[in-house]
């Protein structure tokens, strides 16, 4: 745990008592300050006090009277569609409003460093997609590299839940837009925008609320290194301002879409080729088509920009060659679960949105596409271009009928549940086609989450393989 400075002896509220408001309430404890605790649910709140942290209802009357702060976890909105009410109480009562983010990057500091010969560093990822791949690669490199680490943030880790530092250790942080929007602190040593597309636009009220939230991470303090992928006009944009001219080595840009020769230092990838070029030099080449762990170029885009921070730290580049070659993956990201037959199989059940089934589209040829769910607003048109490779869609949940409509000439055929389009993709496909399931849509109307989604998914798999033995 890093117990949270700058708060002894103060009253200090927590705001959502999931596994990151359990871990920060905690944290301020062991920081000599009071947590006072609250959740909307009944079952949250009984669950924080048997782990004898202490109750407080932040809905009444006076309830910030003589509190510090209040730290809020992200899965609650904070100003968009509407600020959560306890929120606004804070607003209203001039009591400043923070996340574990920002108590981490406040506390992560001169006093857990007091006794180490080599500052730790933190590296922090952010972007629409590719966040958890490029968090979960960086921290594979630095294990292979034997160098010490850890990871944490909207990966999974509550960031006040990591050990406290090891001389030289690097700290490897996940964050979401929620995250940056709202932490009033971020300073890591090295940041990473992977790329940029619309998502939770309902939380920043559109695509410039949302951009602004990802942009804090580099304008708040100032990342030493900065790597940024600039395939869009955002990322261009940020390199742009962050950038003194185009030798500035202090940042990274990061490419799938072109050569990137002229600048200071980049990372790109053509025709599944990663270079590196610092000062007009290649100075690193590697070969990704072979990666198993990192299929298609959405994949090499996340290699490059993991690749990108593990040389900002320092590693030389025949070392992260080889550890590119031993990552495996993350599951329901492009993962091949298995091989039959000359068929393979693909779960991807974390795209949700249609810009990362999009992806997957294009990183496999010969697919058997099954797709739908919950989708988002403004259905799958924008899929259409990409569908090149598909040689039959087979779709399951609420959306199936709206995304039939779009799919226009694509032989598709309406199977409703994930069990049926298992076994029928599977029976029809011929040696050389990969099942892909890339839902670009969300699973809460079967499932959930994506993650149940995948799992079902692979277990139907499995049992459909093993009876046909
Ligand atoms: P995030 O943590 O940002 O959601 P993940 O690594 O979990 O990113 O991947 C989420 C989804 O996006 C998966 O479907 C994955 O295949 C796809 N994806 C991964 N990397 C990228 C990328 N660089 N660009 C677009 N889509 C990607």
């Amino acid at each position: 745990m890093i117990p949270v400075t700058g708060y002894e002896g103060c009253r200090v509220a927590v705001l959502g008592l999931g596994r990151s408001g359990l871990a920060t309430a905690r944290a301020l404890e062991a920081g000599g300050a009071l947590a006072l605790c609250w959740d909307d649910g009944q079952e949250a709140r009984d669950a924080a006090e048997g782990q004898g942290l202490a109750i407080h209802d932040l809905t009444r009357e006076g309830a910030f009277d003589g509190v510090a702060a209040l730290v809020v976890s992200p899965g609650i909105p904070h100003l968009y569609p509407r600020p959560n009410p306890v929120i606004a109480r804070a607003w209203a009562a001039g009591v400043p409003v923070d996340n574990d983010i920002g108590l981490f990057f406040r506390s992560f500091g001169s006093d857990i460093f007091a006794d180490l010969d080599t500052v730790p560093r933190v590296v922090a990822v952010t972007g629409s997609n590719g966040k958890s791949t490029t968090t979960a690669l960086i921290h594979h490199i630095l294990s292979e590299a034997g160098r010490p680490c850890q990871m944490a943030g909207n990966i999974g880790r509550g960031v006040l839940d990591l050990e406290p530092p090891q001389d030289g250790e690097v700290i490897v942080l996940e964050l979401s837009s929620y995250q940056t929007d709202l932490a009033r602190a971020l300073t890591p040593d090295i940041a990473v925008l992977t790329n940029l597309s619309p998502d939770h636009l309902d939380r920043h009220a559109g695509l410039g609320g949302y951009f602004a939230a990802k942009r804090r991470l580099f304008a708040e303090g100032g990342p030493d290194r900065a790597v940024i992928g600039v395939d869009e006009a955002e990322g261009q944009y940020l390199a742009n301002q962050m950038a003194e001219g185009p030798q500035d080595d202090r940042l990274i840009r990061v490419s799938v879409a072109g050569r990137l020769d002229r600048f200071g230092w980049s990372v790109f990838a053509r025709k599944g080729f990663l270079s590196e070029y610092r000062k007009g030099k290649q100075v690193g080449s590697i070969d990704l088509r072979g990666v198993r762990g990192l299929p298609g170029r959405h994949n090499h885009q996340n290699a490059c920009c993991a690749y990108a921070a593990a040389r900002a730290l320092g590693l030389g580049p025949k070392l992260i060659e080889d550890a590119l070659g031993t990552f495996e993956g993350l599951p329901h990201r492009s993962q091949i679960i298995a091989e039959a037959g000359g068929v393979t199989v693909v779960n991807d059940s974390k795209a949700t949105n249609v810009d990362s089934a999009a992806q997957a589209l294009q990183a496999f040829g010969r697919i058997r596409w099954i797709a739908g769910g919950l989708g988002k607003d403004g259905g799958i048109a924008a899929l259409v271009p990409h569908l090149g490779s598909v040689v039959k869609a087979y779709l399951i949940g609420h959306s199936a009928r709206d995304f039939a409509l779009e799919l226009g000439d694509v032989p598709h055929e309406i199977s409703v549940t994930m069990a049926r389009a298992v076994d029928a993709a599977l029976a029809e496909a011929e040696p050389g086609d990969t099942v892909l399931l890339a839902p670009a849509a969300a699973s809460f109307d079967q499932y959930p989450n994506f993650e149940k989604r995948g799992e079902d998914f692979t277990a139907l798999v499995r049992e459909a393989l093993a009876r046909r033995g």
